[in-house]
């Protein structure tokens, strides 16, 4: 589908001024616990790299990977895990940190084979929520921005690979 990027959504100072306060409502929540952070690639690394800097206690970070889009913007039917947590998550206190919920489809799915291997708490963090766009209900306790039902790319955000390194989010227009 010929694209090309759009207005920006959310500026530099407005992400990080976000995740700051994200971070230091995290630190004071989890302060004394076996904090392990979970970063859902690809989309949530960049978030996870400045969330997890800013953070004042002490903390453990795991990857896993899911694949929930085939192509560029067409969701497949069923999220697939394509890399799974290299550490134990038992009795941790897990923070999953995520891009974007959309239809929580994805978290839902995610949530429940991570609460199978009993972790003492689990959480999220998501950086953007499509609210409006939720098919099934998900509580985001740690939530960066609510956004409107538009495609959006940047600050690990892609669209077909591509505009995750740019440091704002913006929108994906198609054209013709
Ligand atoms: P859900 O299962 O909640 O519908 O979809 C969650 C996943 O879809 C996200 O982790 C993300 O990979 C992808 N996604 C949903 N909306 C957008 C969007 O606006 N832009 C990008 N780049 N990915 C999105």
């Amino acid at each position: 589908m010929p694209h090309r990027l759009g207005s920006v959504l959310i500026p530099v100072p407005k992400i990080r001024d976000r995740v700051e306060e994200l971070a230091a409502a995290v630190s004071r929540d989890y302060a004394g616990k076996d904090l392990l952070l979970i970063c859902v690639l690809k989309g949530a690394a960049i978030f996870w790299a400045d969330l997890s800097r800013a953070l004042t206690i002490p903390c453990q970070s795991d990857f896993v990977a899911m694949e929930s889009y085939s192509g560029a913007t067409l969701p497949l039917a069923e999220p697939r895990f394509t890399k799974a947590a290299g550490v134990s998550l038992e009795g941790r206190d897990v923070l999953l940190i995520e891009d974007i919920v959309d239809t929580g489809h994805t978290v839902t799915h995610l949530k429940k084979s991570l609460q199978a291997q009993a972790p003492r708490s689990l959480a999220l963090c998501g950086l953007l929520d499509k609210a409006e766009r939720r098919q099934v209900e998900v509580p985001i306790e740690y939530c960066g921005f609510v956004i409107p039902n538009v495609f959006v790319v940047g600050y690990g955000l892609d669209y077909a690979q591509q505009y995750r390194h740019l440091p704002y989010i913006a929108r994906v227009e198609e054209v013709g």
